[in-house]
C-alpha cells in the first residue's frame, strides 16, 4: 500500500515520501487509514538501496476489517496497472474528469463534502480520515473529486490505470480521451504531431545540463528532454521545454523546483551508479503548447508541470 496513517497524530503518509519527512520513521508506529480498520502496517523498501518501490504492508497474523475502504480501494489500484476496471470499479476509485483551466484562481472548496465529494468511501469525518495532511500540495487522502485545477491527479490515473485510458476528461468545454489527451514525445517525434493544447511528456536527459535548472537564469527554466525530432551528423535537435517563471508564484515555482532536484538527483545517482532500473525513467509532463518559432520548443501554461521517476506503462488501447 501507498499510504499509512501515523499512529497518535493521524498524519497520512505516503511512503514514497518517507525517507524525506521522516527519516526517524522506525521510532513511528503506523497504522491503516481507514479508522476503523487501523490494522497495524510496517513500512517496506523505504531505504533508495532497495529495488522495490516504498510501501507499506499489514503483519502477517494481523489482517484489514472486511469492510475496510482501503484495502478496496489498494487492491484496486494493484488490479488496475495490468488489468481493464470496469465502471463501478472506476468509479469506485474516481478519476479527474474535469480539468480546469480558470486564469483565475479558484477558492477551495471548504467543506469536507464539498472538497472531497460524498462517494461511498468517505462520508464525512469520522468514517475516513479525521486529519488532511498535504505534502507538496499532492492531496494523499481518499481524493475521489473530480475536477482538478493541476496536472498532477491527472498524470496519476493516466500512469496508474493504463487500461483505462479511453475514459474521457473535460477541458474548455470539450472532451477528450486521456490516451489522447497525452502526447508521449520520444525519439523522431514529428512536432505535426504536437499540436494544440495536450499533456505533453518525455524523459528528462540525466546530464549535468539539467542539473540546478531553477536557478540558471532570471527568467526562464529550461529542461532538455532525451526524444529528439530529428537526428543529423552534426547535431541532434531535442526538445526542450521552458517555464516563464512570471507565470507563476513563487510558492509554485518553489515546490516544484524542490519537486524536480528532489527527484533529479535520485535519477542522476542512479543512472551514473549504473543502478537504474530499465523501465523507470525520470519523466517530465507538462500542459501546454508548441513554440510558435521554435518546433522543439515546449511552453508550459502556467504552473501545469510535474515530474515523475517512474515507468510510464504502455497499453492495448493506446496508439
Ligand atoms: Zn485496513
Amino acid at each position: 500500500m501507498r499510504k499509512a496513517r501515523i499512529s497518535g497524530t493521524d498524519e497520512i503518509v505516503q511512503a514514497d515520501d518517507l525517507l524525506k519527512f521522516y527519516p526517524n520513521y522506525n521510532d513511528l508506529i503506523f497504522v491503516c487509514i481507514d479508522e476503523k480498520c487501523s490494522v497495524r502496517m510496517a513500512p517496506a523498501c523505504i531505504k533508495k538501496k532497495d529495488h522495490r518501490k516504498p510501501h507499506f504492508k499489514k503483519y502477517r497474523n494481523q489482517e484489514h476489517i472486511e469492510t475496510c475502504e482501503y484495502a478496496k480501494l489498494s487492491k484496486l489500484y494493484h488490479q488496475g496497472k495490468n488489468q481493464k476496471l470496469n465502471k463501478t470499479e472506476i468509479k469506485k476509485i474516481g478519476y479527474p474528469s474535469v480539468f480546469i483551466l480558470n486564469e483565475d484562481k479558484l477558492e477551495e472548496p471548504t467543506t469536507f463534502q464539498a472538497k472531497y465529494g460524498n462517494d461511498d468511501g468517505v462520508t464525512g469525518r469520522g468514517d475516513g480520515i479525521t486529519k488532511v495532511y498535504e505534502f507538496d500540495g499532492e492531496n494523499v487522502k481518499f481524493d475521489k473529486s473530480n475536477r482538478v485545477q493541476g496536472i498532477d491527479r491527472i498524470v496519476d490515473w493516466y500512469l496508474g490505470f493504463p487500461h483505462n485510458r479511453d475514459v474521457e476528461i473535460e477541458i474548455n468545454s470539450g472532451r477528450i480521451q486521456y490516451r489522447y489527451f497525452f502526447k508521449h514525445i520520444k525519439d523522431f517525434t514529428d512536432p505535426a504531431n504536437l499540436q494544440n493544447e495536450r499533456i505533453f511528456y518525455g524523459r528528462i536527459m540525466l546530464s549535468e545540463m539539467n542539473r540546478n535548472v531553477f536557478d540558471r537564469y532570471t527568467e526562464n527554466v529550461f529542461f532538455k528532454l532525451l526524444g529528439y525530432k530529428d537526428k543529423n551528423e552534426k547535431n541532434v535537435s531535442n526538445y526542450s521545454v521552458k517555464i516563464d517563471k512570471n507565470s507563476i508564484s513563487k510558492h509554485s515555482l518553489s515546490r516544484l523546483k524542490n519537486r524536480y532536484n528532489h527527484l533529479f538527483e535520485r535519477a542522476f545517482t542512479e543512472h551514473k551508479n549504473k543502478t537504474s532500473e530499465q523501465n523507470i525513467g525520470l519523466y517530465l509532463f507538462v500542459y501546454g503548447k508548441l513554440d510558435e518559432h521554435n518546433d522543439t520548443l515546449l511552453n508550459v501554461k502556467r504552473q501545469y508541470i510535474t515530474f515523475r521517476h517512474d515507468e510510464v506503462r504502455k497499453t492495448i488501447i493506446e496508439e
